[in-house]
């Protein structure tokens, strides 16, 4: 049974948020409608490591952005909706400069260890994005597993419990999986333009990242269309 995995950045007005890596609360809220008619129901990443679900969707924020923890949340809690929120530990509290190479342009707040907490009392998952947002696709081996199992002891020092890895860029090399075995993770998010599936392997699972303009009928394309379209050399984020 294949099992969408989206993820989404963050999720504000854009007036405040700009289009950017961002989505309007309105547009998740419409997925959310849009899953619930179909009668899926949600799973945390966190779920897989205990068996693969069946007529489930898998709602993932990258980075936690203050803004995902303000308007997504509510969007989240309104819909009893639970979802995975991953966060860079040493970068909590700080601004997006901290998480992204220098280009990037954006600059919003990133959520607080309170805001995080918040979120994890509402029955999300507050899961690993390493500490620093590290492209683990240049690292060593050991490089790689120190970043994950920093940024793992950051968000356990703070009361959290992560089960799953988000992999930054969803970047990864060779050297990734045996990283991630090594420190102990069961779960690892990267990114793809399909759903995953059993056969899939559960430390590299593909994500659909969601857009600005990816409303209901764009969420179709990308879940059922595009797929069968054959791969895709343009970017993850289109
Ligand atoms: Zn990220």
């Amino acid at each position: 049974m294949k099992l969408p995995i989206l993820c989404y950045h963050k999720v504000g007005p854009e007036s405040e948020e700009g289009r950017f890596l961002n989505v309007l609360p309105a547009t998740l809220r419409a997925h959310i409608h849009f899953f619930r008619r179909r009668r899926m129901r949600w799973v945390r990443a966190c779920d897989l490591a205990k068996g693969w679900p069946d007529r489930a969707v898998c709602l993932t924020f990258d980075d936690a952005f203050a803004s995902t923890l303000t308007y997504g949340l509510e969007v989240l809690r309104s819909e009893e909706a639970t979802a995975s929120i991953y966060a860079c530990g040493r970068c909590v509290g700080k601004t997006a400069g901290a998480l992204f190479d220098v280009g990037t342009g954006i600059d919003s707040s990133l959520a607080t260890w309170a805001q995080l907490a918040d979120a994890f009392r509402a029955g999300c998952e507050i899961g690993n994005h390493t500490s620093a947002h590290q492209d683990l696709s240049q690292l060593s081996l050991v490089d790689q597993a120190q970043a994950i199992a920093e940024g793992d002891r950051l968000l356990r020092d703070h009361g959290f419990d992560p089960r799953s890895v988000c992999l930054p860029y969803g970047r990864h090399n060779a050297e990734t999986v045996p990283a991630l075995r090594a420190t102990g993770a069961g779960i690892g998010l990267a990114l793809s333009t399909r759903a995953a599936t059993p056969r899939d392997e559960r430390l590299l699972l593909p994500r659909i990242v969601i857009g600005y303009s990816d409303g209901v009928p764009k969420l179709l394309y990308k879940l059922y269309l595009r797929p069968r379209l054959g791969p895709s050399q343009r970017s993850h984020y289109v």
